[in-house]
């Protein structure tokens, strides 16, 4: 079975001195949580949290990565250097797509020099509103993914997030049933593309999570877990979440 897996996004957001106490908290407060946990940080912040998480049970994660490993490419950063620092990272999120202009063939590029290193990668898809009103929240979901698995053999160490781009921050969440339809569909589109590794595929949901929806939706059966923004920057209510399961 499927083990669920709850990850905090925190975006660009705490100090380093916020991320350390953070992250320390987070390692204390999920430590019987029966999920796996992880914090997905700012780059400066990876090498003292990798610090305050060593020999825990939280893994560490990183927003992005550039898909070459070397080269002239100002202000990036390769998988080759993170994979000194973390275990994870965050590719195709909705916010890189709609202000850095990230394409489906780039989230493609990064997935391939994530699974050619140590890192897993969680893939974000999701549709916005105008899609979801106009009836393509289906197409838009099976574009993005095939176009991020496109030559690429669907595998276990990938984790895709779902998270509808009308309830990111918003504080509107996709109902369970919304978003269950969702990430079934994606399992099934993932069934075709890879077969039987489909039901080994964790697919979180994103998008407003907090501790009074989180059970709703982590009791739906294609739900396998939670990428969480807002929420992850209060460990009190991360903790929470995490128990939710
Ligand atoms: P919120 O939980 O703040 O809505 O953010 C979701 C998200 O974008 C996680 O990647």
């Amino acid at each position: 079975m499927r083990r669920p897996f709850i990850a905090g996004n925190w975006k660009m957001h705490t100090t380093e001195a916020d991320a350390v106490a953070l992250a320390a908290a987070v390692r204390e407060q999920t430590a019987a949580a029966a999920c796996d946990v992880a914090v997905c940080v700012p780059f400066p912040h990876l090498g003292p949290v990798r610090e305050a998480l060593r020999g825990g049970h939280v893994r560490l994660g990183a927003q992005d990565v550039h898909w070459e490993p070397k080269g002239a490419f100002t202000g990036e950063v390769s998988a080759p250097m993170l994979e000194d620092y973390c275990q994870l990272v965050i590719i195709g999120h909705s916010e890189r797509r709609q202000y850095f202009c990230e394409t489906d063939e780039w989230v493609n590029r990064k997935l391939r020099a994530l699974l050619a290193s140590r890192l897993d990668p969680i893939v974000c898809i999701g549709e916005t509103l105008d899609q979801r009103r106009a009836g393509e929240t289906e197409a838009v979901l099976e574009r993005q993914l095939r176009g991020a698995l496109a030559g690429i053999e669907p595998s276990a160490r990938i984790t895709i997030a779902y998270e509808p781009v009308w309830a990111i921050g918003t504080g509107e969440t996709a109902t369970p049933e919304q978003a269950q339809e969702a990430c079934a569909f994606v399992r099934r589109i993932l069934r075709e593309l890879g077969g039987p590794v489909a039901d080994a595929i964790r697919i979180q949901y994103g998008g407003s999570v907090n501790p009074a929806n989180a059970a709703a939706l982590l009791a739906q059966p294609d739900i396998d877990g939670a990428l969480v923004g807002g929420a992850s920057l209060d460990v009190a209510q991360f903790a929470a979440i995490c128990a939710a399961v």
